[in-house]
């Protein structure tokens, strides 16, 4: 073929069509793939590509690719395309921001995104399977792994998906193919899922009083406006925020748009959800971590499709695909669990700002605690601010008794936790026939365990870390990795038998110790380890509602949002935890954590107590609130803060460097330190061993950038980290606005 023929078939041919593709993999930028001729694809269009052996999905960052890029001979083309609408732009553009913001990979965020990727797959398509009813085939082998997949499906009827019952069964997929190829198991098309029923913003709400209604036409104006505002919703415990903010809900409902609400824990909301559906009619779409997979599928795909208006989530309910978001409530604003610290490292608080400001859509920050964060914003203007000062009906707030420690005659008898202070309040409020909790938030029997004859110390073979003994469960666990062991009969070190004694109250204990003072009292334990599941913390919870229980012992599980009329002591166990340690919002998150605890108490109108157990009663958390003056506390934690120039009024970044080497994970650390950014609003500290200097196996080093408020710390970050070569061997994570510093 000679040269002028060549050049001529190049003209006949079309051009070859680009598209770049952000693929759901920690890699630097999206690749370019070739269009198929008979494809057509926008920007936002989810597809499969090739990437090496494998196929993967994708969503189309940009169409039109770098030319001067991979050869078109070299480009793979696209697969396919999913029958779904387009990543909304603004979605798109989020992914990069919290990127940007977070230095993580864009494809590390768009996994948070389209974090089930078979719900691309149309449901129709999806391969399920029931049981087939047929006898096993001649030959076929029972195994313990096929034994538990059939039993599993006798149980209960759905067809599940092959990932599903694998899952499920805790078996691998091959034994699902096998049992399908032996007949036994009987192919079915999973049928798709009914749309999400609509919530009816028409019924009637209850009749709000002068405060809630100027608030909640605050944010409905908001929603009407279309556009960015940020608004901190202020309010004690009871004043009806919840009432207010589902007002603006139901103003996003009537524009038909959609809203979300990010809570906490969503798993402990249960009372949150029926709150929603006696107010409009029907549950919103839930998304969280307990969602099993065709539930996932489902809501994620109802999401996507704009078909769910409304939805209740944890924090990465934040990156799902909405194609008209109109409303953001953040509740609880000043939650740390809002936090995440794995992977991509973000505030989901400060990321629905910006998702909000992306969208130009209002975001509402709810709390009885704000940050300090969130309150120096309102201070300053940049966030609008609704107070609501009053509890509704005029339940009054409760009392808050100081119990010093320190007194003999408040002290606790030796190896007892409760001082008789509050144990004689404890004897009143049974009495009375009401109800008290006793909180403690410490898992397990006692936080330490240590030889009588040595003082040898229980330690985590993987974490710095003590061993916990949990007595309900006849185990030692280490809180930060999962491990778990017996207590041995003999010390290790010194070899005496049956040596080892429990140091100090976890809530295990607390419960013995109430066993033995109110043996007639009915006792119930809240705690993850006794509670697994959002069904098992619902079971307690109707039973303290319905006053089944007269006590109620637990740890912060059992602090969030629920509503126990007939409670009306709160008992704090130990108030100090949590103060120690050095943490930079160590106060203000004690503050909050008791704050919360003791706005249990007296919801309704019988008054509450609180008992606050502490060895420091003069520190500022305490007396802050026994006076329940919270904005006395706040400028004084707020001083300190600006005197520092620690956060909000400078700015933090840490880098944690980690791996299972020591000596390669210290030099790390060193070369980091040495290429530190300098200037003079700019301070870097350490290299030093993390507070948890080994965890699940690996040795761990902080450093700590801080810089002046001003100083956008990404750049700097950027090329810190640029300038120094790190082996594959060593991790370092980034984690820019950092609240743990273990
Ligand atoms: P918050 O979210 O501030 O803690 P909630 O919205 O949960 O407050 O309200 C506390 C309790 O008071 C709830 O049981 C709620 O239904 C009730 N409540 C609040 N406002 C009103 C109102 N205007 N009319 C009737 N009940 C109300
Ligand atoms: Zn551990």
């Amino acid at each position: 073929m000679d040269l002028l023929t060549a050049s001529g078939m190049e003209a006949a041919t079309p051009p070859v069509r680009r598209v770049r593709v952000l693929l759901p993999l920690p890699l630097a930028s999206p690749y370019d793939y070739r269009v198929p001729d008979d494809m057509e694809l926008e920007a936002g269009a989810y597809v499969e590509v090739p990437l090496g052996p494998r196929q993967v999905f994708g969503v189309v960052w940009a169409v039109g690719g770098d030319e001067a890029g991979v050869a078109v001979s070299r480009l793979k083309p696209v697969i396919r395309r999913f029958d779904l609408p387009p990543m909304p732009e603004v979605s798109r553009r989020f992914v990069d921001w919290v990127a940007a913001y977070t230095l993580s990979a864009p494809g590390s965020v768009l996994r948070m995104a389209v974090s089930v990727s078979a719900a691309l797959e149309d449901p129709k398509q999806l391969l399920a399977y029931l049981p087939s009813g047929e006898p096993p085939p001649p030959g076929f082998k029972m195994t313990d792994a096929r034994r538990r997949v059939l039993a599993l499906m006798e149980e209960d009827g759905p067809p599940r998906t092959p990932a599903d019952l694998a899952r499920e069964a805790a078996c691998g997929i091959g034994v699902i193919r096998g049992l399908a190829e032996s007949g036994l198991l009987t192919p079915v098309a999973l049928r798709a899922q009914p749309r999400p029923p609509i919530p009816d913003a028409d019924r009637p709400g209850p009749d709000l009083s002068a405060d809630q209604a100027a608030a909640a036409q605050a944010l409905r104006d908001a929603v009407d406006a279309r556009a960015y505002s940020a608004t901190l919703v202020d309010g004690v415990t009871g004043s009806g925020k919840t009432e207010v903010y589902f007002e603006a809900i139901a103003a996003s409902l009537r524009q038909g748009r959609q809203a979300l609400v990010l809570l906490p824990e969503i798993a402990l909301s249960s009372q949150w959800l029926d709150r929603f559906a006696r107010r409009f009619g029907v549950r919103p779409v839930e998304w969280h971590s307990d969602l099993a997979g065709a539930h996932r599928r489902a809501a994620w795909r109802a999401i996507a499709n704009g078909e769910a208006p409304v939805v209740v989530g944890a924090r990465s309910a934040l990156f799902l695909p909405y194609p008209d978001l109109g409303l953001i409530v953040v509740d609880e604003e000043h939650e740390a669990a809002f936090k995440q610290e794995d992977g991509v490292i973000y505030h989901a608080r400060d990321m629905a700002v910006a998702r909000a400001f992306l969208g130009g859509i209002p975001v509402a920050l709810v709390s009885a605690t704000p940050s300090l964060e969130t309150l120096t914003n309102a201070e300053t203007g940049r966030y609008g601010r609704i107070d609501l000062p009053a509890r509704h009906g005029g339940a009054s707030l409760p009392d808050v008794t100081l119990i010093d420690l320190r007194r003999p005659d408040s002290r606790p008898p030796a190896r007892h936790w409760l001082s008789p202070i509050l144990t004689d309040a404890m004897t009143e409020t049974l009495a009375a026939g009401e109800q008290g909790m006793l909180f403690l938030n410490r898992r397990g029997y006692a936080p330490l365990t240590l030889c009588r004859g040595c003082g040898f110390r229980l330690q985590c073979p993987n974490c710095t870390a003590w061993l916990v003994e949990h007595r309900l469960s006849r185990r030692l666990q280490c809180h930060h990795c999962g491990y778990s062991d017996r207590l041995p009969d003999v010390c290790p070190s010194c070899e005496a038998e049956h040596s080892f004694v429990a140091c100090g109250p976890g809530v295990e204990r607390v419960a013995e110790e109430v066993a033995q003072l109110f043996p007639d009292a009915r006792v119930a334990l809240m705690t993850s380890d006794t509670l697994v599941g959002p069904h098992a913390i619902q079971t307690v919870i109707e039973e303290v509602r319905a006053h089944k229980v007269d006590l109620l012992i637990g740890t912060q599980v059992m602090a969030k949002g629920h509503h126990f009329p007939m409670l009306t002591l709160v008992g704090v166990v130990d108030g100090d935890l949590g103060l120690g340690g050095g943490d930079l919002r160590a106060a203000e998150r004690t503050f909050q954590m008791l704050h919360q605890v003791a706005g249990r108490a007296g919801r309704e109108s019988r008054p509450g107590r609180v008992f606050l157990q502490t060895h420091m009663p003069e520190h500022p958390v305490m007396q802050a609130l026994a006076a329940h003056d919270r904005d006395a506390f706040l400028a004084a934690e707020a001083e300190q803060r600006r005197a520092m120039d620690l956060p909000p009024y400078g700015r933090l970044a840490a880098l944690i460097v980690s791996g299972e080497d020591e000596r390669q994970v210290d030099k790390a650390a060193r070369d980091l330190a040495r290429a530190a950014p300098q200037d003079d609003d700019v301070l870097v500290l350490g290299p030093a061993p993390a507070p948890l200097a080994l965890l699940r196996g690996r040795h761990r080093r902080r450093l700590l950038l801080k810089t002046a408020r001003g100083v956008a710390v990404q750049p700097l970050l950027h090329s810190w980290l640029a300038a120094v070569p790190i082996p594959p061997s060593v991790r370092v994570q980034v984690d820019v606005d950092p609240y743990s510093f273990m």
